[in-house]
């Protein structure tokens, strides 16, 4: 039987327009797009409309850069840090993606200073604390969109002022808000993926702001402008443009339909508390705990369910959440926390028996 989905900041699944789009892309049209005969112009004019589609929703005066993922985005744009002379802090909110704050980390060993910036308890930075970590020093300060586990949506274009008035560059992982808040127009890297936005897995892009310099993590026959060498699949790039043009175009039927979702639970969880911020939230995660549960034994006793653990780091390392703890939760409370994920594809009825089945298990659990 297949469970009830709930875990969409984990993946989301494949829209059925990105899989039509795709598969011409895996059949017939199997041209290189760098090869010059027609299946290869065919291809190249297949991943240019892609490019423009994910482009249409990112600032204008940048380019778009096709990497394997969003990690990958990540560490390329965090390279930007090595060309800032004179400059070798870089600091991130220290709820980050691991993708972002175990890189910042690595740059600590490689001669770099990494500052992780505090959050309250609503999980938003505090930001008297970004402002006395940024000096002359700073590179590159790394702030996300909405956070992968409590949703919390950072004041990205607020932080983009303060970092640019120190001289610093930004870089927004807009993995969990790419294609479904507005992206902040002031940040000077921005990072997605497709696998969060109903597209494909296995590709990621960045945006990069006209200007800035990146030294190539991968090197190559010279793809992407020579800073991203390597084959581009045009099917994963048609894959990802498509879903990119249809979040745009679904934008507010998706955000009702989210929100609908989310008020259900939140009535059906009024037993919980919320981790993370009320209001400033993305509508489509709901991290919540109850005293005394034991979230293993919850997760197999609701098979019918696939949802997260909040104290597993959702990255998927097994290691304890470092976002739950840095919102200054106790580890008890850390342990007892669940993640749930709403997206488009799910129903008011999923939700409702979800609600139930999830419930009923912790009910048996506490009596
Ligand atoms: N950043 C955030 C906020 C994420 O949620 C994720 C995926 O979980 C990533 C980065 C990494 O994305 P990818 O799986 O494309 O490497």
């Amino acid at each position: 039987m297949t469970p009830i989905y709930l875990d969409n900041q984990a993946t989301t699944p494949l829209a059925p327009e990105v899989l039509d789009a795709m598969l011409p892309w895996l059949k017939d049209n199997f041209g290189n797009p760098h090869s010059p005969h027609v299946l290869g112009r065919r291809a190249a004019a297949a991943v240019e409309v892609a490019r423009d589609q994910v482009a249409a929703l990112l600032p204008d005066n940048g380019q778009v850069i096709f990497t394997g993922s969003a990690t990958e985005a990540i560490n390329l744009a965090m390279g930007a840090a090595r060309n800032r002379q004179g400059r070798d802090q870089i600091a991130v909110i220290d709820t980050e993606h691991a993708a972002v704050r175990d890189t910042a980390l690595w740059y600590g060993t490689q001669g770099f200073e990494t500052s992780l910036l505090p959050v309250d308890r609503q999980g938003l930075v505090v930001l008297e604390e970004l402002e006395a970590c940024l000096g002359e020093k700073t590179a590159l300060v790394g702030a996300m969109l909405v956070n992968n586990e409590i949703g919390t949506i950072q004041p990205v274009t607020r932080i983009a002022e303060m970092v640019h008035r120190a001289g610093a560059l930004l870089l927004c992982d807009a993995v969990q808000g790419f294609g479904r808040l507005d992206i902040p127009q002031h940040a000077d890297l921005i990072a997605l993926s497709g696998h969060k936005i109903y597209g494909p897995k296995g590709i990621g892009a960045l945006w990069v702001r006209d200007g800035i310099r990146l030294p190539p993590l991968i090197h190559g026959g010279g793809q992407e402008q020579g800073i991203r060498s390597g084959t581009l699949s045009p099917a994963l790039c048609v894959g990802l443009g498509t879903a990119a043009k249809i979040c745009a175009e679904r934008r507010e039927q998706d955000m009702v339909h989210i929100a609908a979702l989310a008020d259900k639970a939140r009535g059906l969880f009024c037993d919980w508390t919320v981790n993370g911020s009320l209001d400033q939230r993305y509508a489509g995660n709901l991290n919540i705990r109850r005293d005394g549960i034991d979230v293993a034994r919850l997760m197999s006793d609701t098979r019918g369910v696939a949802f997260s653990a909040g104290s597993a780091c959702a990255s998927g390392s097994g290691r304890p959440s470092h976002v739950l703890a840095a919102l200054g939760l106790e580890p008890a409370q850390i342990k007892s926390s669940i993640r749930l994920g709403f997206g488009r594809y799910n129903s008011i009825e999923e939700v409702e028996r979800a609600g139930h089945l999830i419930n009923q298990a912790a009910e048996t659990q506490l009596s």
